[in-house]
């Protein structure tokens, strides 16, 4: 018989049972939650670990990353502090004097916020980077900013389509720099990134992320070896999926949950290639890129429905979706609703869409794989959505709340590197929306991050992702002050502490309190994380 561990004096987050303390897990599985005196009555012979007060909540999930880039930016140039152009290229500068000969693998620049409000031209990242092969993507990743010496490495890139002489690259030119980058590093370098960004979620209180490859963005080599990594344990889970259209052998060989994540229906708004139906507010020549239409679209859904596998795009602007919900009707014409539905095909970003729009693709069973702190960094009457799209456009993305209501299943994620895996700042994000109306509930939220991840991911059985007997003895122990909780109908402002409320407390999520701090991390009953003294905060 497994050894049961006891967990005690603490404060359990489990449905049902609000006032609960302790909880049991035996052989990865949660074998009991209750009082104290009670889980020491029955469980004599456990180990016992003292909790102190702690708080304990289920792990939370991470429904898009991009553990090599993001690893790489753990590890390597992180742009995304850079204030204005004359920073960025300081930055650039040290980094190279201080990894000689080496591929520089950066990212984060946004030339939005600096005071020149234009990025640097090529000569002048070669003047920075000293002859180095040099790749820096933007923040949102559809464009990036590369050295001559990178050109040198892709030679295909040159004069395709989104090649510029000086300034980023985007679309095939920005692709083809990227494969070489990629290409440039090495298999160490590679196993050092994706195992320190695997660790850094764990440090985080998430379990399991959902890895997003695919053609255009990284390679199955990439894929397979970080699946093999989290295979041999100790880190979180990883979910693998590859963004490629039709791609059925590529998927069974690399052992993926789905054909989704990346498959690009059109890019991004900050590189002004999310698919528009009206054209850019701040350039009126473009209405973006539609990479795959409604056929295509639909063909992919029934392919991937009759052989038994999640099928899923990246889509984020308004034409974008018009066509994915169009592809859906087609493809529940051919299959039918409740064949597609149960699926659980899935959407990344899903950023415009309308109720029509979402009512329909909640009826198609669609789980929205959503970046709340996307909002937090564009969102409202005056940062970059409102620049691109105009204010009234611009302050329409993420509408959560309607996503919940129409019935898609809510799945959080970071979409790593473009913003840091930071669940709690992430479930903040989407109860304290930018734009009035358009956040959840706190426990919403904190459900999408947990439960909806792993229902997106297909773990979809009612236990996983909750404190309850039966359930994967997956959970993160916090650090944090008072919980509050409040009525199932609540407004974020009548939040209370009154503990008759039956529903298990949260922390308090107040723009400006501490957020809760990690204190360990368990995958079904396997330690991934635990703080010691030298993970002091800055
Ligand atoms: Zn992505």
């Amino acid at each position: 018989m497994s050894e049961t561990t006891l967990l005690l004096g603490g404060r359990i987050h489990s449905p049902g049972n609000p006032d609960a303390t302790a909880m049991a897990v035996t052989g990865g599985t949660i074998a009991w939650v209750g009082a104290d005196h009670v889980g020491r009555a029955l469980h004599p012979d456990a180990h016992v670990v003292d909790l102190g007060g702690a708080f304990v909540a289920p792990a939370f999930v991470d429904s898009h990353v991009h553990a090599t880039s993001a690893g790489l930016l753990l590890n390597g140039l992180d742009l995304t502090g850079c204030a204005s152009l004359t920073e960025f290229l300081h930055a650039l500068r040290d980094h190279v004097a201080e990894h000689p000969g080496t591929l520089v693998w950066g990212h984060g620049w946004d030339e939005t916020w600096w005071p020149e409000q234009r990025p640097p031209t090529r000569s002048e990242v070669d003047a920075a980077s000293g002859g180095a092969p040099v790749y820096l993507s933007r923040i949102d990743v559809h464009s990036a900013l590369v050295s001559s010496a990178l050109i040198e490495r892709a030679p295909l890139a040159r004069g395709a389509e989104g090649w510029d002489e000086h300034g980023p690259l985007t679309r095939v030119a920005h692709h083809h720099a990227r494969s070489a980058a990629r290409e440039s590093l090495g298999a160490a370098q590679r196993r050092e990134a994706q195992l320190a960004f695997l660790r850094h979620a764990a440090s985080q209180g998430v379990a399991s992320v959902h890895e997003c490859g695919g053609p255009d963005i990284s390679d199955p080599d990439d894929l397979a070896d970080l699946l093999a990594l989290a295979e041999q344990g100790g880190v979180p889970e990883v979910v693998g999926y590859w963004g490629e259209l039709g791609a059925l052998d590529t998927a069974r060989e690399l052992g993926v949950r789905g054909l989704a994540g990346d498959l690009f229906v059109d890019g991004a708004v900050g590189s002004r290639t999310a698919a528009l139906q009206e054209p850019y507010a701040d350039d009126p020549s473009t209405s973006g890129v539609l990479y795959l239409d409604a056929d295509a679209v639909a063909e992919h859904l029934v392919e991937c429905t009759r052989h038994g596998l999640q099928a899923g795009f990246h889509v984020i602007g308004d034409a974008g979706v018009a066509e994915v919900t169009e592809g859906f009707r087609r493809a529940a014409r051919t299959v039918g609703v409740p064949t597609l539905a149960g699926m659980r095909h899935r959407l990344e970003h899903l950023e415009m869409v309308d109720a029509e729009q979402a009512e329909e693709l909640g009826r198609f069973g669609v789980a929205a794989s959503v970046q709340p702190l996307f909002d937090a960094a564009w969102g409202g009457p005056a940062d970059m959505y409102a620049r691109r799209l105009g204010p009234q456009r611009g302050s329409r993305l993420n509408p959560f709340s309607r996503l919940a209501a129409s019935g898609l299943v809510l799945a959080f994620g970071s979409d790593a590197p473009v913003t840091s895996v930071g669940p709690w700042a992430s479930v903040r994000a989407a109860v304290h929306h930018r734009t009035e109306g358009f956040g959840v509930s706190p426990r919403a939220a904190f459900t999408a991050h947990t439960r909806g991840g792993w229902r997106a991911g297909g773990a979809d059985d009612g236990v996983t992702g909750t404190l309850v007997p039966g359930a994967p003895a997956t959970y993160a122990v916090w650090e944090t002050g008072e919980l509050v909780t409040g009525t199932p109908d609540s407004r974020v402002q009548r939040w209370s502490t009154d503990p008759r409320s039956g529903v298990p407390g949260l922390p308090d999520l107040t723009p400006g309190t501490r957020l809760p701090r990690c204190l360990r991390t368990v995958l079904r009953g396997e330690t991934i994380y635990t703080r010691d003294s030298s993970d002091e905060e800055h």
